[in-house]
């Protein structure tokens, strides 16, 4: 039996099962102790964070006026922390090649009729520009797991060829990298292509469901991949991004988990993940949500997400367009902070049919092959976007709709990538949080980077808008000096200037 140790680096230590189940015996048997959970409430509004011990109570506790202080508390760490800024970002599906038997996810090795794609890097540039004709600054790169077809140095040579893209005013000044659990020197490898952060989701901390998940290929070793993040952070990566695919497994033994992976980060590395994922398992090809049996209510979805906000105050916390808008509009009250908007989670999803109508007059490289190898050359458009998705997307609609839609509802989108291009990643990122500086220095980058899309990208309703947010939100940037900046630097942007930062 292992014993828990938050500083261990063995994943049997530091995501311990038994204290997990200790953990939601203890709130069990305290769920309905009013006193105590109000005592926790008072300890959150320290803003100092909550153990996951104290956590899973909060998470199980039953009193409705509790439960209703745990959402309002929820909303206003977000409004302090976060005020109402969205960042916005897409995902970017290089290749579906994988290697691995994950039970939930269609690209899994055993499935033979999935086309299997892998962008060239002319297909990744085209791919770049409609998502910079969109408006997007910040993507986040997806692939399956493939040594052969996707190893680390196709992934380098795409985001080299990402970040070198600039259509008109396009930039993509941050590119996000989740891919599989790899080594250190690969991590470093990715540090010195200029990632921001890595994401890795955890699927499930229960490591006998994760076996049984995962029952063939790299992935199946729990260790190496609960061990990932370590490995990362030793590669010099500081912003390290966890997630649990809820539905896998119990939520409430997840949430212990993905706590304590906080805790052991923080223990070890001395600053926590720097953003944390919400998924939740989706119908997709040959994948049926139904089949797992611990799908989640949006009750307990936007419990989670409170609690989390909660617990965890100084981490970004994600949502993707896996959700609805409107189970996205519930939970951006509760705490996240970045939204995807636009999304397509298949191979070459963003181009629109002439380009890619351009792309099959192939050389071998374009060609879409079968799992089987054999290659497929009638694959229309829309038949190869259906077929190569990863899973469903609820929320459809365009980045400018969505927006709009922000702007609607009182946030401000922002486009900002500037906290790891100044360097302020890891604990410099938190120390930022904690200072207070928030205000003075994201607000004014959201207000830039918001006027830049205005100007570009937006439809004429999502202009007027978007131009009088900002013009009423430059009352809120507390120092004078700054907002003077700001004004100036907005007058510039419309001149065409761009790229402007704190
Ligand atoms: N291949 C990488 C790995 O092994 O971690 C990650 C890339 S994968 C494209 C990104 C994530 O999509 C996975 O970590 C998983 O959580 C999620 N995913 C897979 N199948 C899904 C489904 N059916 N519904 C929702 N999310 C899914």
């Amino acid at each position: 039996m292992y014993k828990y140790d938050p500083k261990s680096l063995c994943a049997d230590e530091f995501i311990n099962h038994e204290e997990i189940l200790k953990s939601l015996e203890w709130a069990d048997e305290h769920k309905s102790d009013r006193e105590l959970a109000q005592s926790l409430i008072e300890k959150a509004k320290e803003l100092k964070g909550l153990t996951h011990r104290e956590a899973s109570l909060l998470l199980a506790c039953d009193i409705p006026e509790i439960n209703e202080q745990i959402f309002s508390l929820a909303e206003q760490i977000k409004k302090d922390f976060y005020g109402n800024r969205i960042v916005m970002f897409a995902p970017l599906y290089l290749s579906n090649y994988c290697v691995n038997g994950c039970l939930y996810c269609p690209y899994h090795l055993k499935n033979k009729h999935i086309p299997r794609k892998k962008l060239t890097q002319e297909e990744v540039r085209r791919e770049v520009i409609a998502l910079q004709d969109m408006g997007h600054k910040r993507l986040a790169i997806e692939a399956g797991e493939d040594p052969v077809n996707n190893p680390i140095e196709y992934i380098l040579e795409c985001i080299k060829t990402i970040y070198s893209v600039h259509h008109r005013n396009g930039d993509i000044r941050r590119v996000n990298v989740n891919i599989a659990a790899t080594t250190v020197e690969e991590y470093k490898m990715l540090k010195d292509a200029g990632i921001g952060t890595y994401i890795l989701f955890q699927e499930t901390y229960h490591k006998e469901s994760y076996l049984t998940l995962h029952p063939t290929g790299p992935k199946h070793d729990y260790n190496y991949h609960t061990e990932a993040m370590d490995r990362a952070m030793e590669g010099g990566i500081d912003d390290v991004g966890l997630g649990v695919l809820f539905g896998l497994d119990k939520y409430r033994y997840e949430f212990v988990g993905l706590l304590m992976h906080a805790e052991h980060l923080e223990a070890v590395h001395g600053v926590g993940p720097h953003t944390i994922s919400f998924p939740r398992v989706k119908r997709a090809d040959d994948i049926n949500p139904d089949d797992f049996d611990n799908g989640i209510s949006d009750d307990i979805f936007a419990k989670i997400i409170a609690c989390c906000r909660v617990c965890v105050p100084y981490t970004g916390m994600i949502i993707s367009t896996r959700e609805s808008g409107d189970c996205r509009e519930r939970v951006l009250k509760y705490g996240i902070s970045q939204i995807s908007g636009g999304s397509k989670t298949s191979v070459g999803g963003y181009c629109d049919d002439s380009q890619s109508e351009a792309s099959t007059e192939q050389s071998e490289d374009h060609a879409v092959q079968t799992a089987s190898g054999a290659e497929r050359s009638e694959v229309s458009t829309e038949q190869n976007e259906a077929s190569t998705e990863q899973f469903d997307v609820s929320d459809k609609r365009s980045l400018d709709e969505v927006v709009r839609w922000l702007m609607e509802i009182g946030y401000i989108p922002s486009f900002c990538t500037a906290c790891y291009r100044e360097g302020r990643t890891g604990d410099r990122f938190m120390s930022l949080c904690k200072s207070g500086q928030i205000q003075n220095c994201c607000h004014p980058n959201a207000l830039m980077t918001l006027k830049e899309y205005l100007v570009d990208y937006a439809g004429n309703g999502t202009r007027e808008i978007g131009e009088r947010l900002i013009e009423s939100e430059l009352a809120n940037i507390p120092s004078d000096k700054v907002r003077e900046t700001v004004i100036e630097r907005l007058g510039l942007i419309e001149e065409g200037k761009r790229d402007f930062r704190f």
